[in-house]
């Protein structure tokens, strides 16, 4: 269905590769998120994520044109990432869970059309996946519900045409737009190294700007 409104895939900026696994039996968890930066993949990150019982979501997301640049094959890039000397110690002795799992994230930053007569599109389908932290699991329920609503009264008055479905291209703007293009700018200036290290030392400097980016993410 998306490729039928999208048939060209846009540059690779747009885009995001990302992979995780889940792993059991993981060393000094405590209940925070950590995120891990490195030079030559930003503005991608490694994260871990605690989710009890000493098991942990460990992942990694990389803007696609930066993992085409870095020649970096996206599971060889993963296991560097859980070889890294900053984690190496505290998944040694943990069990991976399954296996690790890796897609395609196509980033909200794309200027597509997202309805056409007859469909909406939602979620990944529909290029929603946040262009700074490449999470999409709101953005997905939210784009949904607001389809919904729409096609509840389109199909109500029996039409389905652009006209009416173009009402979602204005609904999702309104309550996702203005998130979404500062995510844009965020995660084109973070793209720079010195960025986010200025970043991180005004954060420590204002709480104000630490809850900001905090909330953001
Ligand atoms: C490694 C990785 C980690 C991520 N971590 C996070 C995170 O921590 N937080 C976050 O918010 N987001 C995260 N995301 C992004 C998030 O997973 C997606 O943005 C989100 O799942 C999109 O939801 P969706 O419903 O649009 O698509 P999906 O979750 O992909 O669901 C689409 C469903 O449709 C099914 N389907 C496909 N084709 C057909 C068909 N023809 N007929 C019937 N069914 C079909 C698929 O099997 C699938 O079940 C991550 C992504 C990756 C790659």
């Amino acid at each position: 269905m998306a490729e039928f409104l999208h048939p060209k895939k846009l540059p690779p900026r747009y885009y995001g590769i990302a992979m995780r696994a889940y792993f059991d039996g993981v060393h000094d968890l405590d209940q925070y998120v950590e995120l891990y930066f490195d030079q030559t993949a930003l503005p991608g990150y490694g994260w871990l994520f605690p989710i009890g019982n000493g098991m942990a979501n460990v992942g990694i997301g990389l803007r696609l044109d930066v993992a085409r640049r870095n020649r970096s094959h996206l599971l060889q890039a993963f296991d560097e990432f859980v070889n890294d000397p900053r984690l190496v110690g505290r998944l040694s002795h943990a069990t991976l869970m399954g296996r690790a799992n890796g897609w395609l994230l196509p980033f909200a930053s794309q200027r597509r059309p997202r309805a056409c007569a007859g469909m909406m599109l939602v979620g990944d389908a529909g290029a929603f996946v946040s262009p700074l932290t490449g999470s999409g699991i709101y953005n997905a329920m939210e784009t949904g519900r607001i389809a919904a609503q729409i096609a509840a009264k389109a199909i109500q008055a029996n039409d389905c045409s652009l006209n009416e479905l173009r009402k979602y291209e204005v609904k999702w703007q309104e309550v996702l737009g203005k998130r979404f293009r500062t995510e844009a700018t965020l995660q084109m200036l973070l793209g720079w190294p010195g960025i986010l290290d200025l970043l991180i030392r005004q954060m420590k400097r204002s709480e104000k700007l630490a809850s900001f980016v905090l909330d953001v993410l």
